[in-house]
């Protein structure tokens, strides 16, 4: 009997080795494994997605700037309208204003950021540029197309331009000059559908000016558009509550001041620079 005991316990220690042996691969999976995608391929997705965001080339970013912290000092939002002399109105900026406060930043080493990047630093912490600085146009007016663009190509820079969508056309800029702008690095954002006062139509209204400018420049110029530039300035509660569910990260007022880590995304400042203003008063926006 106990012959027998002894030979039923080695063969049963056997079996759970042989046992054992059969599923260990089981216990640790190779990475990739089908037993382990649905728990680590997502996260692996998004970081190869990070990765590709960060090293994709610009083709207007200079290949050698060094990255640093969101500058204390707040990034400087600069607002322009039309890049034209408008007399009596100083929403429009000379071409030659223009072209010199350009000049100057590039003098100063300011980087312009793009739309993303910009979130990136302000709501992930990401690193910036050293002197970073994010340009920006209200309306879509074409001489931001004809005049302001090629100076600031001419600098290495690139912008950001919120447009009106039921605006664009020959009056304004085209989807055809909007691609363009698109292609060589720029950023496109709403300035809703028809410029109204937001915080006075009614919320379906609302809810259809943010929908459809967004839908509009994103089946023309791809991509996902999350920022939206408030007509005048003009928002409220409602406005605010609305833009998150709508898919927009970003607004933009046209309240003075830079943007500091920790500012409400959603109602950021920015510098006005007005036509006729000279270039040491310019110059002390940076001060
Ligand atoms: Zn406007």
């Amino acid at each position: 009997m106990n012959h027998k005991r002894y030979i039923y316990a080695i063969g049963l220690i056997i079996g759970i080795s042989l046992l054992t042996l059969f599923f260990h691969p089981l216990l640790s999976p190779p990475k990739g494994s089908w037993f382990n995608t649905a728990s680590s391929e997502p996260p692996q997705e998004q970081l190869k997605e990070q990765e590709s965001q960060n090293i994709e080339p610009n083709p207007i970013k200079p290949t050698s700037v060094k990255l640093s912290a969101f500058p204390a000092e707040g990034i400087p939002v600069l607002m322009y309208h039309s890049i034209s002399t408008i007399p009596g109105n100083n929403l429009g900026v000379p071409v030659e204003q223009f072209a010199e406060e350009m000049k100057w930043l590039k003098s100063q080493e300011y980087t312009t950021l793009s739309l993303e990047d910009f979130y990136q630093a302000l709501v992930n912490n990401k690193p910036v540029p050293e002197k970073p600085i994010l340009i920006t146009f209200d309306d879509g007016y074409s001489d931001n197309y004809q005049s302001a663009w090629p100076i600031l190509h001419e600098n290495g820079f690139s912008a950001t331009f919120f447009i009106i969508t039921n605006s664009v056309g020959p009056d304004m800029m085209t989807w055809e000059q909007l691609t363009e702008l698109t292609n060589q690095g720029n950023s496109i954002a709403s300035h809703t559908q028809t410029h109204p006062d937001l915080s006075i139509i009614s919320s379906q209204q609302l809810e259809k000016e943010l929908v459809l400018s967004k839908k509009d420049l994103e089946n023309h110029l791809g991509g996902n558009v999350e920022a939206l530039c408030f007509p005048s300035s003009r928002y409220n509660t409602k406005t605010l509550e609305m833009m998150p569910r709508l898919g927009y990260k970003l607004g933009f007022t046209t309240n003075p001041g830079r943007v500091h880590l920790g500012d409400n995304p959603l109602t950021l400042k920015r510098i006005r620079i007005p036509g006729g203003m000279s270039l040491t008063s310019f110059q002390q926006q940076f001060k």
